[in-house]
């Protein structure tokens, strides 16, 4: 397997030239490349998706907090009913 440019696709003519001279970029595996990402943009994206992740938690939380609010009233009374001593 060769190794291409990450940015602009060129192959890697000379094994001794790391790097893309044109786009002063490391050369990488044509596999790591499989998705058109390379492993530190998946990392960038994961990064993102997580925070995303986390924003979607937070947003759903701020949704229920209220639902949760309007049902625990009404489950009060049902709960006294149940610990209500029996004599
Ligand atoms: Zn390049």
């Amino acid at each position: 397997m060769g190794k291409i440019c990450p940015k602009c696709k060129h192959k890697q003519d000379d094994p001794r030239i790391l790097g893309c001279e044109k786009c002063q970029v490391a050369y990488v595996d044509e596999t790591e490349l499989v998705t058109s990402f390379t492993k530190d943009e998946l990392k960038i994206i994961a990064s993102f998706l997580l925070r995303d992740w986390r924003v979607y938690v937070a947003a759903s939380v701020g949704l229920l907090a209220p639902t949760f609010k309007s049902v625990l009233p009404l489950s009060r009374p049902r709960l006294k009913r149940v610990n209500r001593p029996q004599h």
